[in-house]
């Protein structure tokens, strides 16, 4: 009897290092790891000509067929598969249907609706993914009756929380009070967008009075010391409740050191940066204007070394896209209070923090894959993902990691017709990407079809030591 596949030739990338090593695969499971001689026999080998084969990259926070952006599964996970991204973790938003007009206040959130109802709208709306996915409950409203859902929403697979505290969906910390104490019980996780709404109402509405619509006058709207501050309180919460707590999109020094004083070994408290807070500063909204505008903002170049120092340091786990798809014409707008945020990065985001990390950093192949694969998968409770070891599941990048090429939107996958990394020289590229030992896509495309990507009902994760290193 031989298996389906070996992959040979070529060097294993781990989050314990680089291994010269092949590994055989069988229904989509790894079923053995070793010397490429004793693998196996099996029906086709994969010889990757001493390329870097790295276990598919996990990105636990992306937008597709949501309020905010305009991929649909399927090209916002075509994207993913381009860029090496083997599994997503999109965003069942509570009272946003997907078809509601924006009111006369202007908004397109409902006064009630279901977490459940969300996650069937998401699954249904996913049918043309190429790559696995998973999902976040997103609560959007400040209504307790969303409790009563949370032991089935975690019984569904989605055992993670998302609660924005700004915005015209931001809860309050008396709400995020009642409900971790839920979630605690549940062991559940509890996702968090911080930034302090009183701090950026009342700056944005003072640069609003003045005129200063240039998007340089962004980021001084949405100060670090506001990240900050809604950050130690959540987390106090969380500390209070007991509740397992995630820090998206961590962008600051100030909040990532809030989160270093409580973080303890990793068990309770855990975070992410994004790939465009670790490579890029608030000198983009000069040069790239609106197409650069997100939440929060770019910062300074001492806050891009703090995100590496506090990977490095372990108090940051995960690095993810935060991918969200606008057009060109869409962020075009006159004054950046009415641009809307997000930028797209799923098929550059391996790429470009690589680039960034191991070639200009010096970091290790092994800081790499526990940020983007290992850790991401360990957070959110996807055991099969993120490594290359028997029993996981065939999901991986054969990576080149000596060619150089110009990032362009050009070759962009997603419905977004821009990047913000246009014309970047990076080295290292995505050749081919494997879902459980399929190939999604290769140098010129996708080459799965629409629909491979499945559901991944996940587990109430574990969370044991500390992670970090070099
Ligand atoms: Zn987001």
């Amino acid at each position: 009897m031989s298996v389906d596949l070996t992959v040979v030739g070529g060097t294993l990338a781990t989050a314990d290092g680089l291994r010269d090593a092949g590994f055989a695969v069988d229904d989509g499971t790894i079923v053995a790891v070793g010397d490429p001689d004793r693998l196996p026999a099996a029906e086709r080998t994969l010889d990757v000509d001493g390329r870097l084969v790295l276990p598919g990259v996990v990105d636990p926070h992306v937008h597709v067929d949501g309020f905010n952006s305009i991929d649909s599964y399927e090209t916002g996970t075509a994207a993913a598969a381009r860029g090496g991204i083997t599994t997503v973790i999109n965003f069942a938003w509570q009272t946003w249907t997907g078809e509601r007009e924006a009111d006369a206040d202007g908004s397109v959130w409902a006064d009630e609706g279901s977490l459940l109802d969300a996650i069937e709208r998401q699954k249904r709306k996913a049918e043309g993914a190429y790559v696995d996915y998973g999902l976040h409950a997103t609560v959007t409203a400040e209504d307790e009756s969303v409790f009563e859902e949370f032991d089935a929403v975690v019984e569904a697979g989605v055992p993670t929380f998302k609660f924005f505290t700004a915005y015209d969906i931001g809860v309050s910390n008396g709400f995020l009070r009642l409900a971790f104490d839920r979630l605690a019980d549940l062991d559940a996780v509890a996702v968090l967008h911080t930034e302090d709404a009183a701090v950026c109402e009342a700056l944005t509405a003072e640069r609003q009075r003045d005129g200063r619509g240039d998007p340089v006058e962004y980021p001084g709207a949405r100060p670090d010391y506001a990240e900050a501050m809604a950050l130690a309180d959540a987390v106090t919460l969380a500390d209070a409740t007991d509740c397992k707590y995630y820090g998206i999109h961590t962008s600051s020094r100030a909040a990532a050191e809030e989160l270093a004083a409580v973080r303890e070994d990793g068990s309770q408290f855990r975070g992410e940066t994004c790939t465009h807070y670790a490579t890029l500063t608030a000198d983009a909204y000069a040069e790239q204007g609106m197409l650069a505008l997100q939440s929060p903002p770019l910062r300074a170049d001492d806050d891009v070394d703090a995100m590496f120092e506090h990977l490095r340091e372990g108090t940051l786990d995960v690095v993810s896209t935060d991918h969200v798809a606008s057009t060109r014409a869409e962020k075009t707008v006159e004054d950046w209070w009415e641009c809307s945020f997000g930028v797209n990065g799923l098929q550059t985001s391996l790429p470009v923090f690589h680039d960034e990390a191991v070639n200009e950093r010096g970091h290790s192949y092994a800081f790499l894959v526990r940020a983007m694969c290992a850790k991401p998968a360990e957070t959110f409770g996807l055991p099969k993902k993120g490594r290359l070891v028997v029993g996981a599941d065939a999901d991986f990048v054969v990576f080149d990691p000596e060619e150089t090429y110009t990032i362009t939107a050009d070759e962009n996958a997603s419905r977004a017709d821009y990047s913000i990394y246009e014309g970047r020289e990076v080295t290292g590229r995505v050749k081919e990407t494997f879902v459980r030992g399929e190939r999604v896509a290769d140098a010129c495309g996708v080459t799965a079809d629409p629909g491979y990507g499945e559901f991944r009902a996940r587990n109430v994760p574990e969370w044991g030591a500390r992670g970090g290193g070099a």
